[in-house]
């Protein structure tokens, strides 16, 4: 995949929470490809999922992934469909029996969406909740009220439209811990030792809608009760690797191109992490020197590499710095709509130029409003 890059004149830099920017080096690819796989004859998109090609494909996307995450044998990945939203039900579904209960941290939206879905499921704790403060900040250790002996503890890794982010596991005693990976999923090294459960949509920052990869240790595989309905069953997944049915086969594939990606052009996730705390820190560094014309949502010890969220003094300066961040190539900043303000997501594949553009587009309409 070491390639000559292409004139790609007209992309901006797309600030997408998700569906979100793609490694230009992946596009490529996967264009270069499309109208035959080599050796193969015909396209990804035409192939059977049954077929030798794709096996392959499937194989090395499940290997490289593996090697990515360092490697676990009491784990198994799973690819599945329906999204990180599917998993708000799914984790329940498997994992919590009736006479237990399930707790939940809520960091933001996601945590919070999750939770409200458990409860459709069984009986759910909030241990904490942060939003008192709008979600601004994680909680300290000794603020989580944890139930006796949890089925699980349930955190949002990355909480997408807050823009906090854990950096290091909270503790949960011998509760298998759950993780809701989707917004920072292979941006950084991870200790799967410590998680039962990690899910993760594909398309913030691995690779495009369609697939959601669960990680579950293998244990818990069996905890699920009878009956459940067989596609939302972890077990069938497990048995069938992950072809019970037809699977999301375009998704996974460009999956696979973009932990390749990560492995041989970004130096792995110890790589990739360096690459996106440098980036972010492009940023936070403007909102620290700004003397609060720009202002942080996240609280500094709790803010996130992935989404970057910050107000401006007013919501008319708001509107003209997006008109002219857009103006300059500088796409979909705008914030979402339950927090407001903007929202600078810079997943893996956001280039370091794009950052710099920001930046630099930041300081200049700073300068020119306080003139
Ligand atoms: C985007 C996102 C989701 C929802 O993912 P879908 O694939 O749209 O269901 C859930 N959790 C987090 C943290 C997200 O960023």
């Amino acid at each position: 995949m070491e390639r000559d890059p292409a004139p790609v004149v007209d992309r901006v830099f797309n600030f997408s929470a998700g569906p979100a920017v793609m490694p230009v080096e992946v596009l490529e690819e996967a264009r270069d490809d499309l109208l035959c796989l080599p050796g193969v004859g015909s396209s990804i998109l035409e192939i059977s999922h049954r077929s030798p090609a794709f096996d392959r494909i499937l194989g090395d996307t499940l290997g490289i992934l593996s090697d990515l995450l360092g490697g676990s044998a009491d784990h198994e990945i799973l690819l599945l469909q329906g999204g990180a939203s599917l998993q708000f039900s799914m984790v329940p579904m498997n994992l919590l029996r009736a006479e237990s209960t399930a707790d939940y941290i809520l960091t933001g939206t996601w945590g919070t969406t999750a939770a409200r879905d458990a409860r459709r499921e069984g009986r759910v704790h909030v241990a904490w909740d942060g939003a008192s403060t709008k979600h601004d900040r994680l909680p300290a250790a000794d603020e989580i009220s944890l139930s006796d002996d949890p089925a699980y503890v349930h955190i949002t890794s990355n909480e997408t439209i807050q823009g906090v982010q854990w950096k290091r596991e909270p503790h949960v005693g011998t509760a298998p811990l759950v993780c809701d990976a989707s917004s920072d999923f292979l941006s950084r090294p991870i200790d799967l030792a410590r998680y039962g459960l990690i899910y993760a949509c594909a398309q913030k920052n691995a690779g495009i809608a369609g697939v959601t990869v669960v990680i579950i240790r293998k244990d818990l595989l069996e905890r699920a009760g009878d009956g459940l309905p067989r596609m939302l069953d972890y077990r069938t997944f497990a048995k069938e690797g992950s072809r019970p049915n037809t699977p999301p086969t375009f998704a996974i594939y460009i999956l696979g191109l973009v932990c390749r990606w990560i492995r041989d052009v970004k130096g792995g996730l110890a790589g990739m992490a360096r690459h996106n705390a440098a980036k972010a820190q492009l940023l936070y560094d403007v909102l620290d020197g700004s003397a609060g014309f720009y202002a942080g949502h996240a609280r500094p010890e709790c803010r996130s590499d992935m989404n970057v969220t910050f107000r401006l003094p007013d919501e008319t300066l708001e509107r003209e710095f997006l008109a002219g961040a857009t103006a300059r190539g500088l796409v979909d900043l705008k914030g979402h709509r339950s927090v407001g303000g903007i929202r600078a997501s810079v997943y893996n594949a956001m280039p370091v130029e794009g950052v710099e553009m920001l930046r630099d587009w930041m300081l200049e309409f700073q300068r020119g409003r306080q003139a």
